[in-house]
């Protein structure tokens, strides 16, 4: 297309809230035929609250919520956040923290007086404990070691994101995915909400690059869309990676060839709705 075409194409994006970095992006979205969603905080709205806190006997829910918020206090991970939002409106008794650690997409490592906290998956913070599934998003946390609890969360769908699948799908993008962290039955009950049928879940960012390179060279191009620092490596290998930046400047932003600035999911499919008027005016 014309570069001023593509200009113009740019211009009227960020009337509507959506930064496009450069002008190629906006041919690459004109044609996308398949588009990769992150869960919490992309599909979800990542406003989460704390639920259900269950420590296993022996442990408090005190003793749970201050080793599990005093582990995630510096993490800027969604669920650590929201746990550090709790902790601080019911007044949770936060502990001196000698060494802290993340392992993105698996959780945080804290040392507290002498004794290691882990926080994040079952696999990460109790590799040799049956820990049951649940049916919520939720953290578990381990005492050296030994699993002492479970905090489950609420996340809620976004109320625009069945509408936003429906308005890819009629503009094309018709391969919708969802790539998740998160456990299989809940990435499942969510993808059927809104109504993607491809589901990968337990990936860690690693993984989700890996999920993008499977899609056959016939659906391409392919947009990933994400919100959170585990998201940022697989915006970079997607054809178009549109970061929800409404939470200020991220790394996923910083990766992204999109920002969006309002906290509307629905702008992913006004994106490419633009990009192909946009190449329209251009032919
Ligand atoms: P998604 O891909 O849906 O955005 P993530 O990959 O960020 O999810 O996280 C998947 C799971 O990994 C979370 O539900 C949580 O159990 C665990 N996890 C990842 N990072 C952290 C962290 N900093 N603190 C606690 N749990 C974490
Ligand atoms: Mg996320």
């Amino acid at each position: 297309a014309a570069p001023v075409a593509l200009v113009s194409g740019m211009s009227r994006s960020s009337r509507n809230g959506i930064v496009v970095k450069t002008g190629s992006v906006l041919e690459k979205m004109a044609t996308a035929k398949t588009a990769a969603f992150d869960k919490t905080g992309t599909i979800t709205s990542g406003r989460l609250f704390v639920d259900q806190i269950t420590p296993v006997a022996g442990t408090t829910k005190e003793e749970l919520l201050s080793y599990a918020a005093s582990a995630e206090r510096s993490s800027g991970h969604i669920l650590a956040r929201s746990l550090l939002n709790y902790a601080v409106k019911h007044d949770v008794n936060l502990l001196e923290v000698q060494q802290l650690s993340e392992a993105t997409g698996n959780g945080v490592t804290a040392q507290i007086a002498g004794q290691t906290i882990k926080v994040g998956k079952a696999s990460f913070v109790a590799p040799n404990s049956q820990v049951a599934e649940t049916t919520q998003t939720c953290v578990y946390i381990s005492l050296n070691d030994q699993y002492i609890g479970t905090i489950t969360f609420i996340d809620k769908l976004r109320l625009e994101a069945a509408q936003t699948m429906q308005a890819l799908r009629d503009h094309g993008v018709k391969h919708l995915m969802m790539l998740t962290g998160d456990q299989q039955a809940i990435a499942q009950t969510i993808a059927k909400e809104v109504g993607i049928d491809d589901v990968r879940a337990k990936l860690l960012p690693e993984e989700k690059i890996q999920a993008l390179k499977t899609v056959p060279e016939s659906e391409h191009p392919v947009i990933m869309v994400g919100d959170g620092v585990n998201d940022a490596p697989s915006l970079t290998v997607a054809d178009v990676g549109i970061a929800m930046g409404a939470h200020g400047a991220t790394a996923a932003s910083e990766s992204a060839d999109v920002v969006i600035l309002k906290d509307d999911l629905l702008k992913v499919a006004k994106a490419v709705e633009i990009a192909q008027d946009t190449l329209r005016i251009a032919r």
